[in-house]
């Protein structure tokens, strides 16, 4: 184990063992932090808008040729890139741990997410399947064909820095399409590593085309060059709504189609009979698993009145005795926040909310390795009422508590927000579980009975509404947004009956 080495020396030593090339990540202006410690790993040549649309003209050109490989070959591809990633698991986790932040747990996690994904386009290769339509015409047939899309572009964020990559890459990489990728700015070191860990299984496939898989390296003004690139038949964009809202349009301007997967207020409710010791552990991991980082956090908790206060106090011990750490060196269960001004936004927020007339429990800095690092106590904030910064998103541990005495009432606070990616009910009642899941119930793209609002499994669609943008991808049929539909109808009749039953008769 190499606990004890200098960081910058572990990265290295991952990277060398997952074949990445040092001159992508050395010698460059492109500076990685750890957030870890706070401190460079690395530093990277950037793309510029050239580079990328060289790479875009590498990956059309891939296209023309993978298109034309069977499906279940395809799929072959993703099946030896699910055995690299169980080779590389415990190096590729600990490379997400080093650059995202996460502990060895939720590190390992993500890349079983991606092994987990692998084997379901494995499956999902063989099961490409249009419809058959009856006709309203004798002597005439009416289906649906899949046809691989195009080049997709992928966008994403730093919080989750590989399993994104692989929902959308896997997915496309079965229905046809190359794959061009600019993953954040803040973890590009996991995004080459990914790479090459395809790059292998590329290799032992044998005879894919050049530039079926690329990455590029850079910050926003890279991400723009890629969206706009009329070669990239679809981006999907993971990050943040204020991102969604400058991709989105860019992409619908040149009728691209997009895959929008954005910020989200995610919120749980405890009904009161729910089972309180249930509740509150997934309460705790939803709230505050990786540093309250993830687009499925869950932020705001509506507690019913009746057990408010057999519920909460709990919850406030919780806060107080959860281990904050170094995930390199300890099994701390939360680690650092991303960067300072991860740190200054959750204090402002914390702020708006003391005078909003909350009450704070935690939310202070936390010594863990040093000044260039920011570590917090995750915050838990008794509101009065859902109020000023309970309606946005504040990437940081942070869960505001409200109390609620009417289902219907909480429900209706619970969609008033802009997000509408996940949401949980905590009830052993039927009629407060199946409100809550009905048509008038929660608005959200994911919604939970039981469990919290993150840790979803990758065989559901995954996305959500609304400011998060409506997209979904990973499992169900998320697949068809990699491909073009075409509706043939076949007449294999001796006449031409028109539908609707026109005539147009020229003899
Ligand atoms: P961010 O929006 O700052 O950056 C995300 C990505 O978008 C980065 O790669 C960035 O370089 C790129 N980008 C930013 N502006 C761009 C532009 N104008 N054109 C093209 N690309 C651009 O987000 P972040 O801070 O890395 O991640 C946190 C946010 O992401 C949170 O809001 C979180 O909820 C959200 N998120 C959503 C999901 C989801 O599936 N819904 C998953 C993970 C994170």
């Amino acid at each position: 184990m190499s606990a004890d080495l200098p960081i910058e020396t572990d990265t290295r030593a991952l990277l060398d063992r997952m074949g990445v090339d040092p001159a992508l990540y050395t010698g460059g202006n492109m500076v990685s932090f750890s957030p870890v410690t706070g401190t460079q790993i690395a530093s990277l040549p950037e793309d510029t808008p050239l580079t990328t649309g060289a790479a875009m003209g590498r990956a059309a050109q891939a296209f023309a040729a993978w298109r034309m490989v069977p499906a279940p070959r395809r799929g072959e591809l993703v099946r030896l890139m699910g055995e690299e990633l169980r080779a590389a698991k415990d190096d590729l986790g600990r490379l997400v741990s080093i650059e995202a932040g996460k502990s060895p747990s939720e590190g390992a996690g993500e890349v079983q997410e991606m092994i987990d994904i692998c084997d379901f386009a494995v499956g999902l290769s063989r099961q490409l399947y249009g419809l058959t339509i009856a006709t309203e015409r004798p002597g005439h047939r009416m289906m649906e064909t899949w046809h691989p899309l195009g080049v997709v572009g992928i966008i994403t964020a730093f919080n989750f820095p590989v399993a994104p990559w692989a929902w959308n890459s896997t997915l496309a990489l079965v229905c046809g399409d190359p794959v061009v990728w600019k993953p954040s700015e803040k973890t590009p070191l996991t995004a080459l590593a990914c790479n090459a860990i395809l790059a292998r299984a590329i290799a032992r496939f044998g005879d894919a085309p050049e530039g079926l898989s690329q990455v590029l390296i850079g910050g926003p003004e890279v991400g723009a060059a890629l969206v706009d690139d009329p070669r990239a038949a679809l981006i999907s964009a993971t990050g943040s709504t204020a991102m969604g809202r400058i991709v989105g349009p860019r992409v619908a301007a040149r009728f691209g189609r997009s895959i929008l997967e954005l910020g989200g207020n995610n919120a749980g409710i405890v009904c009161p009979s729910a089972d309180l010791d249930m509740a509150l552990r997934a309460v705790a991991f939803g709230a505050m698993g990786t540093a309250g980082q993830r687009c499925t956090t869950m932020r705001r908790l509506f507690v019913h009145d009746d057990i408010y206060d057999a519920f909460v106090p709990g919850l406030v011990k919780a806060y107080g005795s959860v281990s904050v750490g170094n995930p390199l060196t300890t099994n701390a269960l939360v680690g650092p926040l991303v960067d300072e001004s991860a740190w200054s936004g959750m204090q402002s927020a914390l702020a708006e909310a003391r005078a909003a007339g909350g009450t704070i429990h935690g939310g202070e800095r936390v010594d863990v390795t040093g000044p260039q690092s920011f570590y917090a106590r995750p915050a838990l904030v008794e509101m009065p009422a859902q109020t000023g910064p309970v309606f946005r998103e504040t990437f940081a541990p942070i869960l505001y508590v409200m109390r609620y005495s009417d289902l219907d009432d909480a429900i209706a606070q619970h969609n008033d927000v802009g997000g509408g990616l996940s949401s949980s009910i905590f009830t052993r009642d039927l009629q407060d579980m199946e409100t809550f899941l009905s048509a008038s119930g929660s608005d959200c793209g994911i919604a939970n009975v039981n469990i919290g609002t993150s840790g979803a499994e990758i065989g559901g669609a995954f996305g959500g509404e609304k400011e998060t943008g409506g997209g979904r991808e990973s499992g169900s049929d998320a697949w068809k947004s990699y491909m073009r539909r075409a509706t043939n109808t076949i007449n294999y009749s001796k006449d031409l009956p028109l539908a609707q039953g026109v005539t147009f008769d020229i003899s």
